[in-house]
Order: C-alpha cells, then structure tokens, then sequence
C-alpha cells in the first residue's frame, strides 16, 4: 500500500491522466497500472521530486519512464549497473522509445553522436553512469539540453552503511544543486530507515513524499526444506517442479558451485558456473547466456545477481544458508519479476548453522559486530524453523502486518508441517551429549540413542551408558531434526573449540529439569508441495497465466518460445525483450487471429505489432 504523500502532489492534470494511459497502452501494450505507479506517474509528470520504494517486479521502471515520455524533454536515468543499461535500452527500443545509453561502453565518436541527439531533442530517455554524470564534460551537456527528469535508480547505492555503497553515487548530490527545478524519482528496493534518510539527504528529497510499496512478493512461494542429500533434492526440485526454467542456484563455496553445475549438465540440466575464480570473459559469457538464452540455469556464489534484470527467472534456489533474511529476500527476490509463479526453495541443515556461526566466529570484525551477525543469522533460522506462515514471518521482520495470517503460498500453508511436544526427545538427546563429555557430534549421539553398535561407540563404550539405544523410538531423520532445531532454539551449541562437537547452553537446564516447553516440528512424510504450474485439461503442463481462466496451447507455447529466441538471436538482444513469458502465454491462451485481437494481449503496444504482428498471427494459425 502506497503510503499517503507527505506533500501534495504539484500537479495540474485531472485525476485520471487519459495521456498517461494511452501512452502505457499504446507504447508498452499494458491495460492498466500497478499499485502505486499511477499515482507516483502523475506526481512526478507534474514536476514534483520523489522517493520510492517497491520490492524488485514492483514496476519502478515504467515510474520514471511515462513521465518522461509525457513531460518535454529527456528523461535522464542514472543507473549503476552497465548490462541493466543495455537491456533496458534494448526493451525500450523494442517498444519504439527513442532511448540511449552514455557509459564507457561507448567509442568517443558513438558518446558524441549520443550527445548530439540530446542536445537536438532527439531522445526520449538518456541512461547514464553515474561516474559518467559527474564529468564536467557531462554537467555541462546537461545544462545545454532539455532535460525532463531525473532518476536516480537503485538509490540504495549512496548509503554507505548499505552492502552496495558506491563511492560515485555520493556526488550525485550535485542534481539536485545544480538543476533545482528538473523534478528528481530515486528508486530502490525496500530499504531500512537509516539507508532511506540518507537517500532524502543526498539526493535533496526533504520536503518530497516518498510511496512505499508492499514488500510482499506474492506469486513467489517460499519453501525450506530439510537437508539430506542437497544435490539430489536440488535435481529432483528441478526436475519435479522446474524442468526447463531459468533460475539460479546459490552456493557459498566456488568449488560446490562447479561441483554443483557439473551435476546438473550430467542430470539433463543445462547448467553454467559463476564465481569470482572464474576469468572475466567465462563469468561474462555465461551471465550473457543466461540473460539472452531460454531455461538456463546459473550456479553462483553471492557475487552473482546484483543488477540481473531477467524477468523469467522462475526459481532462486540455496544449497547454502544465506547470513541473513535481507540477503535471503534479496536473492530470492530475482525470482518472478513478472509476476508470474515462482520458487524460492532452500535446502538447511545442522551443518549450516554449525558453518555459518563458525564463519562469524572466526571472523576479525568486533564484538559488536558478531554480535549483530549472530541475531541475523539467528533470525533466519528461526524463519528456517517456523512452522507458521514464512510470508508473514518475512513481512513481519520488514515491519510490515501481512494481510493475512496464512499465506497460502508457502510450504507450512500448504503443507502444514506436524508440530509435537518434544520435550522427552530433547531430554534424551541433551543427555546424551551430557553423559558423553559433550565432545561429540550429531552422528554419534544419533548412534548411541538409536542404539548402534558402531566401532566408535564400542571404543568409546558408549553403548554401556544409560542412554544407549533410548532413542529408538525415532529414526535417524528424526533425530537430526531435533538436534538441528535444539541448536536453532539455543539448547544446544556448536563447540567454537572443537569442531563437530555440541554442548549444552544455560538454557538447557530448564529443559532437562523439564521446565522448559520444547514444541518440534517435523515435515509429514510424503506431503509433497506440487509444481507451481498448473496442469492444464490435457494433462500437459501448461504455464499458468496470473488472472486468466483459460488454459495456454503448449504446443504454440513451443513455437512461439523457439520464433523468440530466433530474433532475439537475429537481433543480439535477450528474448525477454522480444516478448516477455507473460505475453506468449496470453498468445498461447487467447490465440488471436487477427491484429486487433494480437493488440489486446498485454506485452503488444503498436511497435511490436507493427513488427511481429503478421509472423505472430500466422504461428497462431499453423498452430491450429
Ligand atoms: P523493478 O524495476 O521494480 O524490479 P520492473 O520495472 O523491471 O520492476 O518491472 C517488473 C516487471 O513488471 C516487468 O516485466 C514489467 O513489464 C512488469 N510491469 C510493470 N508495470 C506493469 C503494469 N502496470 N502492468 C503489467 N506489467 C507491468
Ligand atoms: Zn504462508
């Protein structure tokens, strides 16, 4: 929900801008507005400077880009990221926007003949690097032009307690000195108080209003399962559920991503590296596939993601523990940019929380400092460990009141997971580690409740205490379980000293002494979460189409995806600026026959009809 303005908005236009619409309409091929955007279109069309907040897939693009093809002038956006620039640049194009790009991409002569165009009126949106903006050479060209906007784009970028500070984006200060009547729209992804006032502050947006938009993704489900053989779940995950999807693996080590890529291209999945040890040119190449090419999968470290603008990345999936729910939200918040069903699935175990803390443990930075990554690290693994709604335990640590308790579009929704009092298995398992010194392991004491006679136990003459072979009552799996949510609860801790090793906390007392509530949640067996693709009459899978009845042609799903990724290749742009998924699919549902009935598909503004128009309407006919 857009926050109400704190300034008026200085505008003139009635309250249903017929201008804004027909260009949304007749140049992106859109029916309609999103959330707030109508509202932030018209404030911004009107002059007015502003703030604004929506999670990725929110729409800010099109905030900045209507006005400045409504206001005279050319819109100039400042954005960090070079390849976000190009495909903008190219969707635009697409769409007909006379659009450029200024960044060091560019030879001399193509910069000036760019700059030629600007200054003669000749482009709509200008995309310029933020170093680029702050030449005087820049500055000065500004000055000369007609300029209709400024959008500072992933705002973010100048808070420099943030992860993406960039020294750059601090002089950008000097827009808003220097062209103190052109409005200015910075943008970015929810961001915390601290960052948001710094925003205000350097960009100069104090008396301006800022629209906060949900942080809520609902078309992702949210899923974290318990892991066993990470691999293997992954490939079944794929297989089951995304089989011929883009998406993107993260892993925390270069080597478990080759490892982990290796696996897939040997399973049938076309899978590609990325990580820091790889040269430039590799890491280049295979984000270039991924971005342009169909259903590519990307195994990565973290350093992968920042400024990917694919909007069909259908699935983000962690074999790792993220450090915390902002970097959890933000990498599984590259999944679905275009609102259609997508997947954030996590595979968690003991031995990442065990890996995680140590990381933080061995880490040089200050107390204060470990402190504040063990609360979020702790944080995430209690979302790991809820069995409530996941969507309204993120929005609840973003602050935000859900709109509901349930969700209805995550695992413990749809699967509710059973919830049992687990307070003698805690007990057995606490004194397990007690009696045995508390020098071992989570195997070895499974082994010993369980009552296996391993050469360890008998070394160890393990199997001569109390405790040997009490546990039998659960299984292996089981155990793990409660081992793993005993230290997620704080009864039970990683040795800093020993590696392996558990001990017991303070808190493991009231446990033992039974004073303490141990509640345990245990997935039910063989309650499996089906795909997030709906089957259509035929059986077929079909992609569903978010507020559409029908069911797509999966055969012209196929023809139109492989007609795409022609021209995409003919043309060197990626295929989601062809035509996004969205589109194909309302082609494939609607099937239209003629031109008119091709415009109304959202995704056909004039331009791609002009172009693709006949090519399209005659694959819909040999289709059938
Ligand atoms: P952001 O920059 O906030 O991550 P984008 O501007 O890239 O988001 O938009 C995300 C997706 O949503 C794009 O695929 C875009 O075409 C689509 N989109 C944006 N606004 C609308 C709208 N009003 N109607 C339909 N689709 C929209
Ligand atoms: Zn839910």
């Amino acid at each position: 929900m857009p926050i109400p303005a704190t300034a008026p908005a200085r505008n003139t236009k009635s309250d249903t801008d017929p201008d804004a619409l027909s260009v949304l309409n007749h140049v992106f091929g859109l029916p309609g507005f999103r959330g707030a955007q109508e509202e932030i279109v018209r404030h911004v069309t009107g002059g007015g400077n502003c703030l604004v907040l929506m999670p990725t897939g929110g729409g800010k693009s099109l905030c900045y880009q209507l006005p400045s093809l409504l206001r005279k002038g050319c819109g100039i956006v400042v954005s960090p990221l070079i390849a976000l620039m190009r495909d903008q640049v190219a969707g635009l194009l697409e769409a007909g926007v006379k659009a450029a790009v200024l960044n060091s991409t560019l030879s001399y002569e193509e910069a000036s003949a760019v700059e030629a165009r600007l200054l003669a009126g000749d482009l709509d949106l200008l995309y310029v690097a933020p170093e680029r903006l702050l030449t005087p050479r820049c500055l000065n060209l500004l000055g000369r032009a007609d300029v209709a906007l400024f959008a500072i784009d992933e705002a973010h970028c100048v808070s420099q307690w943030g992860h993406d500070f960039r020294p750059e984006y601090i002089g950008l200060s000097v827009i808003a000195e220097r062209f103190p009547d052109v409005p200015r729209i910075a943008l970015t992804a929810p961001a915390d108080d601290l960052t948001r006032k710094e925003i205000v502050d350097r960009l100069g947006l104090n008396n301006a209003p800022s629209f906060v938009a949900s942080f809520d993704r609902p078309n992702i489900r949210y899923e974290i399962v318990d892991k066993q053989n990470a691999q293997s779940q992954l490939k079944a995950f794929i297989a089951e559920r995304h089989a011929g999807d883009a998406g993107i693996v993260y892993c925390l080590s270069r080597a478990k991503v080759e490892d982990t890529a290796a696996a897939l291209n040997k399973s049938g999945v076309e899978a590609l590296p990325y990580h820091a040890g790889l040269d430039a040119g590799t890491r280049a190449r295979n984000q270039d596939r991924f971005i342009n090419e169909d259903g590519i999968v990307i195994v990565a470290t973290v350093a992968f993601g920042m400024g990917i603008d694919k909007p069909d990345v259908r699935f983000v999936a962690h074999l790792d523990l993220p450090k915390s729910i902002e970097a959890y939200y933000q990498e599984t918040g590259r999944a679905g940019r275009d609102g259609k069903p997508s997947s954030a699935w996590m595979a968690y175990g003991l031995s990442d929380i065990v890996q995680q803390r140590r990381m933080i443990d061995e880490s040089t930075g200050a107390e204060a400092f470990k402190r504040v990554s063990i609360g979020k690290l702790d944080a995430l693994v209690s979302l790991a460990e809820t069995a409530n709604c996941r969507r309204s335990r993120l929005l609840g640590y973003f602050g935000e009141t859900p709109a509901a308790a349930k969700c209805g579009n995550c695992d413990n929704c749809l699967s509710p997971p059973l919830v049992r009092d687990g307070k003698v298995a805690a007990q057995k398992l606490l004194s397990c580690a007690y009696r045995t010194g508390q020098r071992f392991g989570a195997m070895h004491l499974i082994d010993i409740l369980v009552g296996r006679l391993t050469e360890r136990v008998t070394q160890f003459r393990h199997d001569k205490l109390s405790v040997f072979g009490i546990g039998a009552d659960l299984n292996e799996k089981q155990w793990r379980g409660v081992i793993r949510q005993l230290v997620a609860m704080g009864h039970l801790a990683p040795d800093s000293e020993a590696f392996g090793a558990l001990k017991l906390t303070e808190t493991a007392r009231g446990v033992l002494k039974g004073e303490t509530e141990v509640m345990l949640r245990e997935q039910v067996a063989g309650a499996r979460i089906r795909s997030v693709r709906t089957k259509s009459r035929r059986g077929d899978i079909a992609p569903q189409i978010a507020g559409s009845g029908g069911a797509a042609n999966p055969g012209l799903v196929g023809a139109l995806r492989a007609w795409r990724s022609g021209v995409a290749r003919t043309r060197g742009v990626p295929a989601y600026v062809v035509l996004h998924d969205a589109t194909i699919d309302g082609i494939a549902t609607s099937r239209p026959t003629t031109l008119a009935g091709l415009r109304n598909i959202p995704g056909i503004g004039d331009k791609k009809l002009e172009h693709y128009g006949d090519e399209l309407i005659a694959l819909v006919k040999a289709a059938g």
